[in-house]
């Protein structure tokens, strides 16, 4: 019932719809003491996912080609630890080829010589061929990243449609304006492609992270290096070629696998590449940041990491909050950047909201993520599953109140046991640092001001979830939260045309909605004397 309430105010956002669709009943209460958690097909036979690996060379100039040196690296499956195939290794050699192909699409043509309509009909295709291969793309984006074949299918790659059509609907209407300059001159503004972008795409939404980046930059006729995550390689490849299908011209999009510090900082400092749009870690973030200002000075756009607060005041509805707030850190194996991580409850109602938000965990359905009705699947690797365990280990240490959970989940592949923390403090490493995992900390509040004090006391800004009835307590929260996202009685609403982005080490820029374009352009002031000047 509350959730389907919860889902009617949500119902904009595709990818949090369909989630809700699959969390269910949260009226009823766990049985509290017992540590059960729903469990689905993890130890059985893994199902066999239902699409072939056509494609785990480079896409360069058009064309599928190995590494320059011959070299490839594993993929795995994160339900097994086991090895699903074996892709082309990129280094700088092989960047070197796809900057040069980019290069030539972007100066010869024709890309960013076509007719703005025509570039859009691409996308537009592209987004058609899209829809077609939903159940392929969706398949592949859970056997790289372990997340609900569920969510991939209903709601992830959907929204990779969606965000191309939104783009194809730009492309024709970016133009430049006319300056009322003072004298005897006509000024216009020409709006450009940047030309080389070089992009960088993190491994927990492969696929929603490549329509980010891929999207506003072709709608302004950039062309495109983008090198995928060495964990989920798969999904980039095949969208790559089915643009291709679509009618994109060789070297206009090219995508090359390979390691962070080798083909990743190849393009972070590479000196022909005119534009970087970076999506992971801020650590990473600030190498990347580093590479691009010692090399050509390229922009850089960012969106890095976050431990955004999620506020429940004390006149919220318990249940509904209860289950907005799972969702809000547990969603995609808790690996979200924006990921609700710090969960502030009102003292008023702190107890209640303990008890049910354990209630809710047990009741999460971990699993094979290829089996209907399953909420969690694996964590994406074993360094992942690792760290997340690290973490565990010392929010006991430093004697937060483990309500549930708290170890791995069975004993193969990467499934971690829902967690919830309670009697969490500010200083705590858990309340601190981004867990990308499914942990849940609890922190107690007493008023709005002290609430809001603590939420902006964190080097991040990049999201915020408020829970409240009352209108003067949202606007005083909205308002005051540094963040570059405010949800207000929802959460992880990601539609293509809001802008997204963090404050502080969030990050640099924002992606998405027509913010996303700026960063994808130049500006050209063109001015012209009204009549023949004295000097001619
Ligand atoms: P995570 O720690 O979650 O894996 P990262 O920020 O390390 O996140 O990775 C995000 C992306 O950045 C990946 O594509 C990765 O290969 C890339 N990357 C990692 N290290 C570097 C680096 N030194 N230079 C450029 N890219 C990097």
């Amino acid at each position: 019932m509350a959730a389907r309430r919860i889902s009617s105010f949500l119902s904009r956002s595709s990818v949090s719809l369909s989630l809700l669709r699959s969390l269910g009943n949260n009226s009823s209460r766990g049985s509290g003491c017992i540590q059960r958690f729903s469990t689905a097909t993890a130890f059985e036979q893994p199902i066999t996912p239902p699409v072939q690996i056509s494609y785990t060379q480079h896409l360069i100039d058009g064309k599928f080609v190995d590494a320059a040196s011959g070299k490839t690296f594993p993929t795995y499956d994160p339900r097994t630890g086991e090895v699903i195939a074996h892709v082309a290794e990129g280094d700088a050699e092989d960047i070197n080829r796809a900057v040069a192909a980019a290069r030539k699409a972007f100066d010869e043509g024709p890309w960013p010589k076509m007719t703005a309509y025509e570039r859009s009909r691409i996308l537009l295709r592209f987004a058609d061929l899209v829809d077609k291969h939903n159940d392929e793309l969706a398949a592949l984006e859970t056997w790289d990243n372990g997340k609900p074949y569920e969510q991939a299918a209903k709601s992830e790659v959907p929204l990779l449609s969606r965000l191309f059509r939104y783009y194809a609907g730009w492309a024709d209407k970016i133009h430049g304006l006319t300056v009322p300059a003072d004298g005897n001159y006509h000024v216009q503004t020409l709006h450009e492609p940047i030309g080389v972008a070089g992009q960088i795409i993190p491994w927990n939404f492969p696929l929603i992270m490549f329509a980010w980046k891929v999207g506003p930059a072709l709608a302004c006729g950039n062309t495109i290096v983008l090198k995928t995550a060495e964990q989920t390689p798969l999904t980039a490849l095949y969208a790559a070629k089915l643009f291709h299908e679509a009618g994109l011209p060789p070297g206009v999009l090219n995508v090359v696998s390979g390691y962070g510090p080798t083909a990743g900082a190849a393009l972070a400092s590479h000196m022909d590449v005119d534009k970087l749009a970076f999506t992971g870690s801020t650590d990473t973030g600030k190498i990347v940041l580093e590479l691009a200002a010692k090399s050509n000075l390229k922009p850089v756009t960012l969106e890095l990491g976050g431990k955004s607060p999620f506020i429940v005041c004390e006149d919220a509805d318990i249940d509904k909050a209860v289950e907005l707030a799972h969702f809000a850190l547990f969603f995609n194996q808790g690996q979200c950047c924006c990921a609700g991580s710090r969960t502030f409850v009102h003292e008023c109602v702190y107890e209640e909201f303990i008890e049910k938000s354990k209630a809710r965990a047990l009741r999460r359905v971990v699993g094979d993520p290829f089996k209907e009705g399953v909420e969690q699947g694996p964590q994406v690797d074993s360094e992942q599953f690792n760290k997340v365990l690290k973490y565990i280990r010392s929010g006991l240490e430093s004697k937060a109140t483990l309500e549930c959970g708290g170890e791995r989940f069975g004993s193969k592949g990467y499934f971690i046991q829902p967690t919830v923390f309670s009697n969490v403090q500010d200083d705590m490493l858990i309340a601190k640092d981004e867990i990308f995992g499914p942990v849940q900390s609890i922190l107690k509040f007493k008023d709005v001001d002290e609430v809001i004090k603590r939420a902006n006391a964190t080097r991040y800004g990049l999201a915020a979830g408020v829970f409240t009835n009352n209108l003067n307590t949202a606007n005083r929260l909205m308002r005051g939260l540094k963040a570059g996202t405010v949800w207000v009685n929802c959460f992880d609403v990601f539609d293509a045309a809001i802008p997204f982005g963090g404050y502080k080490m969030s990050g640099i820029g924002r992606e998405k909605g027509i913010y996303s374009l700026n960063s994808y352009l130049q500006v050209k002031a063109v001015v012209t004397p009204l009549k023949n000047p004295a000097w001619l």
